[in-house]
């Protein structure tokens, strides 16, 4: 039987809304890891960090989205993973804003090539490997920048972390037919790579710009979920699927897997919206900054 604890900051403050804010979260932090330390027999057996929609523009607020505050908090962003050292990082897509097509011409490629580069100007700062996720936004810098600057030609790819043994990690293009759409071939890749992880006994983290569920993003997800989803769930391995793309963030459990939308950097209030997760051998703990929630991930028996 597995347990699954929801913890989130916004319930806390509410049961302890006498208590000073500022007091009650490292409290609820560490109250929160030492709970988790005792079930789990002691430290993670390895932390990675997320960030997602960083988003950066040199360009006006529109609604929630605050194009330059996005690369004046990243740094802070930064600081924190290097405090922590995570085994890698994973930054899951749309690193800058960029500038639309119009009529069919580009209004400003050089423009959004300038402002890509400062963002990740900030992000070689990290000292953990760091791993990209082409967003829907990255795409506007045009494919020979990105394929130069986050240095791949294809953006579907696996990688594993000397301090993760056991974990595998696969990250996912759902561009590669289009806006939100993934391909048949990735899909197929994706069932073998699942395949060999599972006959290993390796359990799999999944990176995404988009989510597959409407419950984990209600807004936007991609457009072939459907064809994903048996996939993802046959192969009795999958952990999770972290996805951005829907600033507002989300999270559902379905057939074992854990659907973590993480909120849009761009959207940040005073902190960055980002997230540190500890991985134990039956839990992932998600350490949420700014909005981004603190969430307890329970794992069940791989080959469920
Ligand atoms: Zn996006």
């Amino acid at each position: 039987m597995r347990h699954r604890i929801e913890l989130t900051w916004a319930a806390v403050a509410r049961e302890h809304a006498h208590m000073d804010w500022f007091l009650v979260r490292p409290l609820c932090l560490v109250w929160l890891l030492c709970a988790a330390a005792l079930a789990s027999g002691g430290e993670p057996l390895f932390t990675f960090g997320a960030v997602s929609d960083i988003q950066y523009g040199d360009k006006e607020t529109k609604g929630k989205r605050q194009y330059r505050q996005a690369l004046e908090l990243l740094p802070r962003c930064v600081e924190k993973f290097n405090a922590e050292r995570p085994a890698f990082v994973v930054q899951c897509g749309d690193l800058y804003d960029g500038y639309e097509k119009e009529n069919g011409e580009d209004v400003d490629r050089e423009k959004t090539r300038v402002e890509a580069s400062r963002v990740l100007l900030v992000l070689r700062g990290i000292g953990a490997p760091l791993y990209h996720v082409l967003g829907n936004h990255c795409l506007r810098a045009g494919k020979e920048f990105v394929t130069r600057e986050l240095g791949r030609e294809c953006f579907y790819y696996e990688f594993t972390s000397a301090a993760a043994k056991g974990w595998r990690f696969l990250v996912l293009d759902g561009n590669d037919a289009g806006y939100e759409i993934m391909s048949p071939e990735q899909i197929a890749w994706l069932g073998e790579r699942l395949a060999e992880a599972a006959k290993a006994g390796e359990r799999v983290i999944v990176f995404c710009h988009y989510a597959l569920l409407k419950e984990a993003a209600r807004n936007h997800r991609l457009k072939n979920g459907d064809s994903v989803l048996p996939v993802l769930e046959g192969a009795g391995c999958v952990a999770a699927w972290i996805a951005g793309h829907d600033h507002a963030g989300g999270y559902f459990e379905r057939a074992g897997i854990h659907h973590v939308t993480l909120k849009g950097l761009v959207e940040s209030r005073a902190v960055p919206d980002f997230a540190l997760f500890a991985v134990f051998s039956d839990r992932i703990i998600e350490d949420g900054f700014g909005a981004e929630p603190d969430r307890v991930l329970a794992l069940g028996a791989i080959g469920r």
